[in-house]
């Protein structure tokens, strides 16, 4: 494995990859690798013949008092992670070389950012599909692997590269998750003990959806009270937003379906999380 920093080199060895008939993946990251990136690595190594991984703290997707100083790093520890994936290049660029002095093009999606996360975090989705245009210039994938913990941004992601002709396929992989239902993140390095066992109330919440619809339930508000009352329980957790969306569309449901997405985002003491599911998927 190799570890590549100038997007020049990472550019010339993916030309030459391509030039020798292979095909590349792409597992794009902002590091603090935890089991739930090795998923995307894992399945990317199975597709492809080169699997590229970056690393890259985005400054442009976080936005003012957001946690951009504080999010974790450790290069070491997630070289030993893509390694074992069996990741080929590790690309982890400087910021002052992706976004160099008079740095002025932004790639936006309009509608499907509007709502969820894009109106809880204004200018986050323009600075992810920003990245992620650039990072498809530089690494010029066949493939590249999203997780579904961040529906939203796959969602957007998909939109991206189908209004802009490209010709990256996207694939989504689902969430992993440790074993008493908390949805992996590099942001729980955060939760204080106490914090973490609040924090499942995002995973219970989910579930006590799933179940109910699996016995019929179809009204949003009641299903919507179930979530509610699991979190609001919770000493720690404050509420961003608790909804019902077609999974396509993004737009609200009146009545659930197998299609809908439960999309959660709550925040434990400073920490925010989000988590996710689709009613008809396992
Ligand atoms: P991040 O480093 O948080 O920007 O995430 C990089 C990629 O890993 C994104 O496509 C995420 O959706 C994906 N990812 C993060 N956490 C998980 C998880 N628990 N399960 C599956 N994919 C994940």
């Amino acid at each position: 494995m190799k570890l590549i920093e100038s997007i020049e080199e990472m550019q010339s060895t993916a030309i030459n990859a391509r030039q020798a008939g292979k095909t590349v993946a792409l597992v794009p990251t902002m590091g603090y690798l935890h089991a739930g990136h090795a998923s995307l690595m894992d399945e990317g190594r199975k597709r492809a013949d080169i699997l590229v991984a970056s690393i890259f703290v985005n400054p442009t997707q976080f936005g003012a008092g957001e946690d951009f100083n504080t999010y974790p790093r450790d290069l070491e520890k997630d070289k030993l992670i893509a390694k074992a994936a069996g990741v080929d290049y590790i690309f982890a660029p400087k910021a002052s070389d992706m976004y160099p002095t008079g740095y002025q093009t932004y790639v936006n999606v309009e509608e499907l950012t509007l709502p969820l996360c894009g109106a809880s975090r204004p200018g986050h989705f323009r600075g992810v599909t920003t990245v992620v245009a650039k990072l498809f210039n530089i690494v010029m994938p066949h493939l590249a692997l999203f997780g579904k913990k961040d529906f939203q941004q796959l969602t957007v992601i998909r939109r991206m590269a189908a209004d802009l002709n490209m010709t990256v396929q996207i694939l989504g992989m689902p969430i992993v998750r440790e074993s008493d239902g908390l949805a992996m993140s590099s942001r729980n390095a955060y939760l204080s003990q106490a914090e973490r066992q609040s924090a499942l109330c995002l995973s219970l919440a989910l579930q006590s959806v799933r179940g109910a619809f699996r016995s019929g339930e179809r009204s949003v508000e009641a299903l919507r009270k179930l979530a509610l009352d699991i979190i609001n329980a919770e000493a720690f957790a404050v509420i961003d937003y608790v909804e019902f969306y077609h999974e396509a569309t993004l737009t609200e449901v009146e009545q659930v379906d197998d299609r809908t997405l439960v999309a959660l985002a709550v925040k434990i003491g400073k920490t925010r999380l989000i988590d996710n599911c689709v009613l008809g998927e396992d």
